[in-house]
């Protein structure tokens, strides 16, 4: 996920309540719910990216540093951020429509969404989006945290330019279960790029956020990097964490509860962040060297999560 600006980016702000069916719950206690949307292409102030597209509002993945949680606010919900999904049953329909008058533009998905979080299994509308855009010579980014992707292969290999991102916070199945508890452990993951990857599909990791003290030690990004490395990735990116306040204090919670001994690499972090990243930044300087991947090497594409 990656924020991209105002609730219009949504495309569903102006929907009302009456539009709004509520499907009762999913895995994990999930809320589901139907809500139709106005538009499918929304215009992206993200760096390299023309367009997004969100089949979903909110995310069964849950993770606990979520920079889109602020969104529920323009979605009309109060429950808490990872246990509700809107589900924008029209979406391939307005696609439709949104390309009769798009520019040729690098399309995303998702921005504030995972578009292969486990609803997708059942209403399969990153699936159809998909089969709309390979119709198309439109590029495509894809960003998710799961394997279900690989479902989507048949799809892929039609394109002439479409990547393939995987967003991974740690190596380490046991810590992913409790920072994205309902997103796919990373060891499938970077099970999911080597077959990607051995299709010919272009992939590359997005280490995002980087998480003071759990993530950020030189072993903790080594063991990324190596498993990026062998699996076939062809670049390797990163974005240190925010400390919003929704972030840092889940966080605190998380450590507090789990991991004691990352509280000060947190703390410190998110006191002087300026400083914080300013050593990430020279220690990926050298890691990135040694695994051969170059660091930041396209700066002005941005990238999301
Ligand atoms: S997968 Fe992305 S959008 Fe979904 S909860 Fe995690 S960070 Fe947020």
């Amino acid at each position: 996920m990656r924020e991209s600006g105002s609730p219009g980016a949504w495309g569903c702000e102006s929907i009302s309540d009456q539009d709004h069916e509520e499907h009762g719950t999913g895995d994990r206690g999930l809320k589901i719910s139907e809500k139709p949307c106005r538009s499918a292409l929304v215009r992206s102030g993200i760096p390299g990216i023309g367009y997004c597209i969100n089949p979903y509002s909110g995310c069964g993945h849950g993770c606990i540093y979520c920079y889109a949680s602020f969104m529920k606010r323009f979605l009309g919900t109060g429950e808490p951020w990872g246990s509700f999904v809107q589900v924008k049953t029209n979406v391939s329909d307005r696609l439709v429509k949104d390309l009769r008058k798009c520019r040729h533009d690098r399309v995303m998905l998702s921005s504030v969404t995972d578009p292969y979080q486990p609803v997708e299994e059942v209403y399969r509308l990153t699936r159809s989006c998909l089969g709309i855009l390979a119709g198309t010579d439109l590029p495509v980014s894809i960003l998710t945290k799961s394997d279900l992707v690989l479902r989507d292969l048949d799809l892929l290999k039609k394109f002439s330019d479409i990547e393939v991102g995987f967003s991974i916070t740690t190596a380490d199945d046991r810590i992913a279960e409790i920072l994205e508890p309902g997103a796919t452990p990373p060891s499938r993951r970077f099970a999911a790029i080597a077959k990607l990857s051995a299709a010919g599909i272009r992939t590359w990791v997005f280490i995002a956020p980087v998480i003071p003290g759990l993530g950020d030690s030189e072993g903790a990004l080594r063991e990324i990097l190596g498993n990026a490395r062998s699996a076939g990735a062809l670049d390797v990116e990163y974005d240190p964490l925010n400390c919003y306040p929704s972030a840092r204090s889940n966080l605190t919670s998380i450590f507090k509860k789990n991991w004691p001994e990352f509280l000060p690499g947190l703390e410190e972090a998110c006191r002087n962040p300026a400083a914080w990243r300013s050593g990430l930044g020279s220690k990926a300087a050298r890691l990135w060297k040694e695994y051969g991947y170059p660091l930041h090497r396209d700066e002005k594409r941005g990238r999301p999560d």
